[in-house]
């Protein structure tokens, strides 16, 4: 008998947990963002290809400066706290700050306090939109940023350009047994699996996107789709979007050997057995993956810490 899906909402997720206010409404207020910038409370995240600077003792914290501290360049408002401190972002040479150390996303987004990790989600996805965005798509000209760093505009067309993200849809496909399938890509390492991913493309529903990435990837055709969760993933400038999909027949699994070099159906049991001797490895718990992973399992795999 087919097991019903646990597919409410995943409650926790790495680069989903900023908790500023945006306050998006004084994006387009220079006097409002210049006094902010001006306000001694102010403080700025300095980001440098994608790393911030953190301390670790005694435990993960974000370095924060004060905006006299940083470094020239436009900074982007990324919000407000419940006390009214503005928050801020830059691109720069990061600041000398004892004890402290460059990290990007991968090694510290889910060790972060919430606050940080969205600071740093938010800022690091800016910093890659305005390195790769300096001109305008129309006409070719220089882009200049307005907005606090959320718009760039054309001085020669008056064009505006926004933030750029590319949706990902990842599932986690089972079948009637709740076998979960796992695949490898073939950059990844000989021990390494997770479930499929694809972006979505053009004039395509999220839906659609799941059902064709499967079938172009492994050859299945899957039904009752189920949307779980998203989170930012700016590696450099995606949008993971996480279902749940059952598989119509497992037996038809073909992986197509370009994008998929290897996948199979574990088990519970078969799973936890290959990662407890060191024959599997799993996501780590920044990913969306892992999460759909520990939600079909029931818990935090052998190994992985409870996030
Ligand atoms: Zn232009």
């Amino acid at each position: 008998m087919t097991q019903p899906m646990d597919d409410t909402p995943l409650e926790w997720l790495a680069l989903a947990r900023g908790t500023l206010d945006r306050a998006a409404q004084h994006r387009r207020d220079p006097a409002w963002t210049a006094a902010a910038w001006k306000d001694p409370r102010a403080r700025v995240v300095v980001v440098r290809d994608g790393q911030a600077l953190v301390t670790f003792e005694p435990e993960p914290r974000l370095v924060l400066v004060p905006a006299a501290r940083a470094p020239e360049g436009d900074p982007w408002l990324l919000g407000v706290d419940e006390t009214g401190t503005p928050y801020f972002g830059i691109a720069g040479d990061l600041p000398a700050v004892d004890g402290a150390e460059a990290a990007g996303l991968r090694r510290v987004g889910a060790l972060l306090p919430d606050r940080d990790s969205g600071l740093l989600t938010e800022a690091v996805s800016l910093e890659h939109w305005h390195g790769t965005h300096a001109f305008c798509p129309r006409c070719g000209a220089p882009t200049e940023v307005t907005a606090a760093g959320h718009v760039r505009v054309c001085p020669r067309d008056g064009s505006e350009h926004h933030p750029r993200m590319d949706p990902a849809v990842i599932m986690l496909v089972r079948d009637d047994a709740d076998r979960v399938l796992l695949a490898r890509g073939p950059q990844w390492p000989a021990d390494r699996r997770s479930i499929l991913a694809g972006f979505v493309e053009p004039g395509e529903s999220l839906e659609q996107a799941v059902a064709r990435e499967v079938h172009e990837e492994v050859g299945l055709r899957v039904r009752d789709v189920r949307y779980l969760g998203s989170q930012p993933w700016p590696l450099p400038q995606s949008l993971m979007l996480g279902f749940f999909a059952r598989a119509d027949d497992p037996s038809a699994l073909r992986p197509d050997a370009e994008e998929i070099v290897d996948a199979a159906w574990y088990t519970r049991d078969g799973l936890a057995a290959e990662i407890g001797d060191g024959r599997l490895v799993a996501p780590g718990p920044l990913s969306i993956a892992a999460q759909l992973i520990m939600r079909w399992y029931g818990g935090p795999l052998p190994g992985m810490p409870a996030f």
